[in-house]
């Protein structure tokens, strides 16, 4: 068995203690491995071993990865993870299967127009700044509804849910609780009226507290592919 294989098995068994111990369903969280940093190769190895979804946050390393693994295309489920701005939009609608980091009207008028029409709807998720820091993406939790609201009228578009990054955090506790605050906004959404059926949290590290709090996705790099060295030129998404 390869090393990637190895850790995906090692993964899906955390998932499933994670989902015992919080009396879920295993079969209700669904892993996306984020390939990000990690050649065309590994996605492949990851494939062959069962694994169907990936995420990434980088545009450009996405399409040359998705271009490289076109042969696989029907078989694998491309979500974008990390930021996007306005002038990759058109690429994006077209390439990827689900966005998790819509933050801005704007961004999802884009993605709705540009989602080409023989395409099945592009499924996307709001990220939502659970830690409130200045500095990172995401939209105020006060701002979801109206943005929600908003997003889920797009014709291009399939609202499924909410998307964070809580600030990292030691110890189970502390780690429950901004998916906590996650999993109210959802709550609030759906006693609204509005059909969301995805949490989009938990990572390497906090996959347990994710799942105990009702994560549907998990997004999961480190423990699938190792450790990351960004390369020093990154350009942009
Ligand atoms: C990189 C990244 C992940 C994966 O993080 P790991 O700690 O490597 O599991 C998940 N979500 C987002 C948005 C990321 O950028």
């Amino acid at each position: 068995m390869t090393s990637i294989a190895h850790h995906l098995e090692h993964t899906r068994a955390r998932i499933a203690s994670a989902c015992a111990a919080a009396r879920r369903d295993p079969q209700a969280v669904t892993l996306l491995a984020v390939s990000k940093t990690f050649g065309a190769d590994a996605v492949r190895e990851a494939h062959a071993a069962g694994q169907r979804a990936f995420g990434e946050n980088y545009v450009q390393e996405a399409l040359d990865k998705i271009a490289a693994l076109a042969e696989l295309r029907a078989q694998l489920e491309w979500h974008l993870i990390g930021p996007l701005q306005s002038n990759k939009t058109r690429v994006v609608a077209e390439a990827f299967d689900w966005v998790h980091s819509v933050d801005r009207l704007k961004i999802a008028e884009r993605l709705s127009a540009q989602r080409p029409p023989q395409l099945a709807p592009l499924q996307v998720c709001l990220q939502v700044n659970v830690s409130g820091e200045a500095s990172k993406s995401g939209v105020a939790p006060g701002e979801v509804a109206a943005l929600a609201r908003a997003v889920a009228r797009l014709p291009g578009l399939r609202l499924r849910g909410l998307m964070s990054i809580p600030e990292p955090a030691e110890g189970f506790e502390a780690q429950r609780a901004p998916h906590r605050r996650l999993r109210a906004l959802l709550d609030e959404l759906n006693a609204e009226g509005l059909a969301l059926d995805t949490l989009s949290m938990g990572m390497s590290a906090d996959l347990e507290a994710a799942v105990a709090e009702g994560a549907t996705l998990v997004r999961i790099g480190t423990a699938i592919f190792g450790g990351r060295s960004y390369p020093a030129a990154q350009p942009a998404a």
